[in-house]
């Protein structure tokens, strides 16, 4: 985020002033890392202002805390206005919403029952890996950081705590002077960005890693599956080894906040010709055509402020 910040938030049940959404210093979620958030981004449609996919969203944040026994005290009907409310309160014509809900004060130790307190944030962000990337592209690296064994922290649950592994990869990739960084999962095959899923292009199909491989199964990919099989292009989920980065013929991260961002290049190798691909093109336009109304999508992907 920009040194700007919002006028409002909505927190543990109203909108106030965002200098008002305080945590206590000993809040369990500080110490822990036990929250559980999203990440969503509104767009400008023909039809007005449209959250993209709220629903599947807020169903994995109900998903994410029930993993860590987290009980959310609102209904998901009551979040879904907090997003729609905060977005008008402030006054963005498109949005990052970032619901966040977290275990706040209320005795000591790493099963204290502390109350569960929420969030609902939201700011103007634009291309999440720096300007221009959706067009150029970005190069990669492989980190030397690995994810999470799965029957160590599951990574199909979007908790605070991810996120260290997470800042491991994106901080090491920017120190050598990369755009992203890529992990490979304890297995040895690849997994996914620092907060993005990972597609290949091999012969005009998209192959991507499944959800074994200690990925978060984000919702963009989802998107990208349904779109691509809509429109004849094949997709596969299958293991996938990390040298299949330097032989695919096309690359690219996709997430809420990276959207579609080609890969030129991994470890200083060139993927393809060193540019974004055709398919990799084309998948772009599918993702950003269900906002101008060029894709069709189901109706429930589109919700209007
Ligand atoms: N993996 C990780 C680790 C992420 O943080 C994200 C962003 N939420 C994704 C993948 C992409 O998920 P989505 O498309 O649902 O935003």
């Amino acid at each position: 985020m920009t040194q700007s910040y919002p006028s409002q938030i909505w927190h543990n049940g109203r909108i106030k002033p965002w200098a008002d959404a305080t945590v206590h210093v000993m809040a369990h979620g500080l110490h822990y890392g036990s929250s559980v958030f999203e990440g969503i981004r509104s767009y400008p449609t023909p039809n007005g202002q449209a959250i993209f996919r709220l629903d599947d969203h807020l169903r994995r944040l109900y998903q994410s805390a029930k993993v860590y026994d987290m009980v959310i005290p609102y209904d998901q009907a009551t979040l879904a206005s907090a997003c729609r409310e905060v977005i008008r309160a402030n006054g963005l014509e498109r949005a990052y919403l970032r619901p966040i809900a977290y275990r706040g004060l209320g005795g000591f130790g790493l099963s204290a029952e502390t109350p569960v307190e929420v969030a609902v944030a939201a700011w103007h962000m634009g291309p999440y890996l720096g300007p221009g990337v959706l067009e150029a592209g970005i190069d990669a690296c492989v980190s030397s950081w690995q994810r999470f064994a799965p029957n160590t922290i599951p990574a199909g649950a979007k908790a605070g705590g991810n996120y260290l592994s997470g800042q491991l990869v994106a901080r090491e990739a920017r120190r050598l002077g990369f755009g992203e960084g890529i992990a490979l999962a304890s297995t040895g095959l690849l997994s996914e960005g620092a907060g993005e899923n990972l597609f290949l292009v091999f012969d005009g199909t998209l192959h991507t890693p499944p959800v074994s491989a200690a990925l978060l199964n984000g919702i963009t990919r989802d998107t990208i599956i349904r779109l691509a099989r809509a429109n004849g292009i094949g997709v596969v989920e299958r293991d996938l080894p990390r040298e299949y980065l330097y032989l695919c013929d096309e690359l690219f991260m996709c997430g809420t906040a990276a959207e579609i961002t080609p890969i030129r290049s991994v470890d200083g190798r060139p993927v393809g010709d060193g540019k974004p691909g055709k398919l990799t093109r084309q998948i772009q336009d599918l993702f950003f055509g269900i906002f101008t109304g060029r894709t069709p999508v189901p109706e429930d992907w589109l919700d209007y402020v």
